[in-house]
């Protein structure tokens, strides 16, 4: 049996009618740039998320570097994220001229550990950046305690947790703002790069808004310099296709989590936990083993595709050296990079898949 990793083909199987519409109506009106579907994501997403102002975008990375910006966050400032993310985290703070600092996860859950916040507060640090990392919300209930106390802005990166709750609140609605991106794997996924700001901060959509169009302030009226950061008319149709769907394809991710879970209770990996009160939507389904090269190899063997999200944890990139850290700083996020496996995950992943990835699993 051959299991792919993701299968975007299938879902698009599913869909197929009103994706083909959307796109050839698309071209029909050439609308390109802009127009009456990027607008209509832009309601349809805030209605989705429950913020009133969601600013649609080039790209995941564009929306939480257009954040920073926004906020006024730049050269000498420190900006507190997760030893263990995709590299859009750490490198939005670079990129607009702070510092990223690196606090080790929280062990189970993968995501940045609360706990170890304050000792990295310094008086330069003006924002927490957590991660709902693998589609787990990140305890934002401690995180937004120590923000208060100490005058920081929160951004929820929410790339990989569309949907995801805490107490029945979504994730991104905790923070000052949540940045979202709709790669094409991601949980929403457009046919290309797209991504939005959702806040219900009314002049922090205002001043992204401005800076993701070259800082205009109504046409030919720069009122500082920006950047292009459109979502292109074509990935707004599919989307506006998409977003009706993402409530039942996160019920089945759920679905199909829970029989892997149910399915691998007694095996020797170490299972995915659910920090209370969190509905997690598995973007990944994660599982730990001391074994990992073996067991992803015997997988591959059987016709199953893994992957490791993310074999180096941030602190220890070569692009950070200059941190000068040792695993000794991140002891969970060393001990986890070396052990973590995603396994297939996707909403149309069959029973009969998961059985099988199960089987594999238990025989090596
Ligand atoms: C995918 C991802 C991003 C970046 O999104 P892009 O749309 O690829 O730029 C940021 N943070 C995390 C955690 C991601 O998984």
């Amino acid at each position: 049996m051959q299991i792919p990793f993701v299968d975007l083909y299938a879902q698009y199987l599913t869909i197929k009618d009103e994706i083909d519409g959307a796109i050839a109506k698309t071209i029909h009106e050439s609308s390109y740039i802009g127009g009456a579907a990027v607008k209509q994501f832009e309601t349809l997403f805030s209605e989705y998320i429950g913020l009133s102002h969601v600013v649609a975008c080039a790209n995941g990375t564009d929306s939480l570097e257009m954040l920073l910006q926004a906020m006024g966050i730049g050269a000498g400032d420190e900006v507190i994220v997760p030893a263990i993310s995709w590299i859009s985290t750490s490198e939005a703070v670079s990129s607009v001229g702070a510092r990223p600092v690196f606090v080790d996860l929280e062990p189970n859950y993968y995501t940045i550990n609360p706990a170890l916040i304050e000792a990295a507060i310094t008086p330069r640090t003006k924002a927490i950046m957590p991660v709902h990392l693998y589609g787990h919300p990140a305890d934002m209930e401690a995180i937004m305690q120590i923000a208060q106390k100490h005058g920081l802005r929160v951004i929820e990166d929410c790339a990989q947790s569309h949907g995801a709750t805490i107490n029945g609140k979504k994730a991104g609605t905790f923070g000052d703002a949540a940045s979202f991106s709709f790669y094409p794997g991601k949980n929403l996924g457009a046919y290309g790069d797209a991504g939005a700001v959702a806040t219900n901060d009314e002049e922090l959509a205002k001043a992204v808004r401005r800076i993701a169009n070259h800082g205009q302030e109504g046409k030919h009226n720069h009122v500082s310099e920006g950047r292009n950061s459109r979502l292109d008319g074509l990935q707004a149709a599919i989307l506006n296709v998409k977003l009706p769907y993402l409530a039942s394809w996160t019920h089945a991710r759920i679905r199909n989590a829970a029989l892997y879970t149910e399915l691998l209770q007694g095996s020797e990996v170490v299972l995915p936990q659910t920090r209370e009160g969190a509905q997690p939507v598995y973007h990944l389904y994660v599982i730990r083993t001391k074994d990992r090269a073996s067991l992803q190899a015997k997988l591959k063997a059987a016709g199953v595709d893994t992957a490791v999200h993310y074999p180096t944890a941030l602190p220890f990139m070569p692009c950070y050296n200059g941190h000068g850290h040792t695993k000794a700083d991140f002891p969970v996020a060393a001990q986890y990079q070396d052990e973590i496996l995603s396994i297939p995950m996707y909403a149309e992943l069959t029973d009969a898949a998961i059985r099988y990835v199960v089987e594999q699993i238990k025989q090596a």
